[in-house]
């Protein structure tokens, strides 16, 4: 793969001019081109710049509208909901979560409940968020089916992720933020391009047999992904469709992809996020009490925390490396 170095300044400004030549207006630009910034900053490679396109294509559709504005709307004292009225999902957090952080650290609980938004991309910038201000977060959202149930061989889950942040006052909160898949889609892709293997119980052919062949898994092949861990993994990615949607009063999966104008981009859906005060519930100790369990969890041979890989990579302020044919792409659709 050819690549060109470009600094994180240089991503934002490349996505922010892409966005507003799109239609996109300045707010909703500079929001979204943090995002992906950020994204590319941690190394959370597939929900940067490898996106744009996508974004574009919903642009160009009218399915998102660019100039969007969410409307948030206080339901009781510890349950908002925010309207995302067709906004990327940064645009939509910007409104939604300073009020929740807010209603959670005077309530003790609270909960978002975010509808007809797109693309929720990664979970970890909601969850750590709530944490940077001393709550404990959790957010889940569905999106288009591609992972069958447990016992079943068509796709009716979406890789439904779900992320979780616990706060570490004086020091970076503790995120883990995973797919609930057996593997991300776009890993699969990645495998298939590059010729290479995917572990057994990765997904089903078209056959309903496991494979390891990631040809026979991917969209389009007939095959379908398997949750991981079997039939637990099943469970939660229920869990997700069930709070993501039946509960915040969105679509889902199966039903997000028959509304979807099938554009490419991001269909719209929703998202539940949840905000939880351990100063209200357990008291004043929490703290010290969670760090010594990090610190026994840390001291144990092989053992890293969740968030540590992405938190070294912000540390790292020198350009990135970016897929040549991509960066080219993505400067055609400004042209
Ligand atoms: P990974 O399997 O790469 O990582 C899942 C979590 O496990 C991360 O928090 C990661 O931390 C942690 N982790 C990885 N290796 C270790 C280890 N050895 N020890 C301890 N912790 C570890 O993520 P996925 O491929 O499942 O998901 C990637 C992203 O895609 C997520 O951000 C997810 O939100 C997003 N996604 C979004 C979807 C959507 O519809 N919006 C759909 C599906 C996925 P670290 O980051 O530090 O490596």
């Amino acid at each position: 793969m050819t690549t060109v170095s470009i600094s994180l300044n240089e991503i934002y400004d490349l996505a922010k001019k892409t966005l507003l030549f799109n239609g996109c207006d300045e707010e909703n630009a500079s929001i979204l081109s943090d995002t992906i910034m950020r994204a590319e900053r941690d190394g959370s490679h597939s929900h940067g710049l490898f996106r744009l396109p996508a974004y574009i294509s919903s642009l160009k559709s009218k399915k998102v509208n660019g100039k969007a504005r969410p409307e948030l709307k206080k339901i009781s004292s510890s349950v908002i909901k925010v309207f995302g009225n067709n906004a990327f999902a940064p645009m939509v957090l910007k409104v939604g979560l300073p009020e929740l952080i807010k209603l959670a650290k005077e309530t003790g609980v609270a909960v978002l409940a975010i509808t007809n938004s797109h693309h929720m991309a990664a979970m970890w910038p909601e969850t750590e968020a709530i944490a940077e201000s001393g709550l404990v977060g959790f957010a889940c959202t569905s999106y288009m089916p591609m992972v069958a149930p447990a016992g079943a061989r068509e796709a009716l889950f979406g890789t439904n992720p779900i992320s979780f942040a616990w706060p570490r006052p004086g020091k970076t909160p503790v995120v883990y933020d995973m797919a609930t898949s057996a593997m991300a889609m776009g890993d699969v892709m990645v495998a298939a391009r590059d010729g290479k293997k995917v572990p057994l119980g990765t997904g089903l052919n078209k056959d309903g047999k496991e494979t390891t062949n990631p040809k026979e898994i991917i969209k389009g092949s007939g095959g379908v992904l398997l949750p991981f861990g079997g039939y637990k993994g099943s469970g939660i990615a229920m869990m997700v469709e069930l709070l993501a949607g039946a509960l915040v009063g969105e679509t889902f999966s199966y039903e997000t992809a028959q509304k979807d104008n099938k554009d490419g981009g991001p269909p719209s859906g929703g998202e539940f996020i949840l905000a939880i005060s351990p100063e209200k519930i357990a008291g004043p100790d929490w703290s010290k009490h969670a760090d010594n369990f990090f610190d026994k969890m840390k001291s144990m041979d092989g053992v890293r925390l969740p968030g540590e890989r992405r938190h070294k990579n912000r540390l790292n302020t020198e350009p990135r490396n970016i897929n040549k044919e991509l960066l080219e792409k993505i400067n055609n659709l400004s042209k």
